[in-house]
């Protein structure tokens, strides 16, 4: 009886497997649907760094369907491509791995998909968007042929600040922030004026600071504000991001350390997670750069 109980377990069991084989051979949303060749060994690198350890899929090879077809984009080359796919585990993947002590988090919460695109999307007002996260499920990031290796400070701005920036859009996505934050700055947010509203470039994020936001796109609404202080805070030593507070000046500066003291208590209290240990290990790893290996993937 007992030995019948358990051949009908197996045989349900197989029956499951079988038809969750079925499906995913029916499933049009296949990773490998677009690659039927053989794999570069770039690719089963992708595979066995990407796709096994965390469940995300790492798209190169620029797809207009996964592209916003309002802008004239180039694709990434296959050099710069795996640039990115061995910064972005090494500075960010791994940061946060390093940090919870488990690869969960990150298949949890980042997106399941990463697309990459070899140079920027400018829109009308002259703005250069850098990345774009939908819904939780699709980082792109752009600009990729740009990557200057050796140049920390190009990084950060160009890629590192753009990837925490939108990891964390997912964060208050999933877990919202108290509503004190938004108090802070109250009507000072600016929307679309955010690019016109402080000047130009860098100067203008210096002219944002005080006023109290971190950058000028910060100003844009509470959301990117919040995002905005945690991508600065863990890409920047602490002597970095004490001068870019002093920024502020006597009006500026504790409206940014009010709102910064939020989005740490919010990162401790509800994520478990300690931003001094995302930036220590953020910074350790960058340090590593010199030592990664970019060339032997073919
Ligand atoms: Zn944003």
């Amino acid at each position: 009886m007992k030995k019948n109980i358990l051949y009908t377990l197996l045989v349900a069991l197989s029956t499951v497997v079988f038809v969750s084989c079925n499906s995913d051979d029916l499933n049009s949303t296949s990773i490998f649907v677009d690659s039927p060749v053989e794999m570069t060994s770039f690719e089963q690198w992708i595979y066995k760094e990407y796709t096994e350890v965390y469940n995300i899929d790492f798209k190169y090879r620029m797809e207009d369907i996964e592209s916003d077809l309002n802008y004239n984009l180039s694709p990434a080359k296959v050099e710069k491509s795996k640039e990115m796919a061995v910064l972005l585990k090494h500075l960010c993947l791994e940061t946060y791995t390093e940090v919870t002590g488990s690869t969960d988090f990150i298949r949890s919460h980042f997106p399941k998909i990463v697309h990459i695109v070899g140079s920027a999307a400018y829109n009308n007002a002259g703005t250069m968007i850098l990345g774009t996260a939908e819904g939780g499920l699709k980082m792109s990031l752009y600009y990729i042929n740009n990557i200057e290796l050796n140049d920390y400070a190009h990084l950060k701005k160009y890629y590192f600040k753009t990837i925490f920036h939108e990891f964390a859009h997912i964060f208050h996505q999933k877990r919202p922030y108290s509503t004190d934050f938004n108090e802070i700055s109250g009507s000072d947010y600016v929307t679309d004026d955010w690019n016109v509203a402080w000047g130009p470039g860098d100067a203008g994020d210096v002219v944002a600071r005080k006023s109290g936001f971190i950058s000028a796109y910060a100003s844009k609404d509470v959301d990117e504000d919040f995002v905005e202080l945690l991508a600065y805070y863990v890409i920047n030593t602490e002597a970095e991001w004490n001068a870019i507070i002093a920024q502020g000046g006597e009006v500026g500066a504790p409206i940014m350390e009010a709102k910064f003291e939020i989005v740490y208590n919010y990162m401790i209290n509800t994520w478990d997670i300690d931003l001094d240990d995302v930036r220590r290990v953020y910074l350790r790893r960058q340090s590593e750069i010199p030592s990664l290996e970019f060339a032997n993937l073919q």
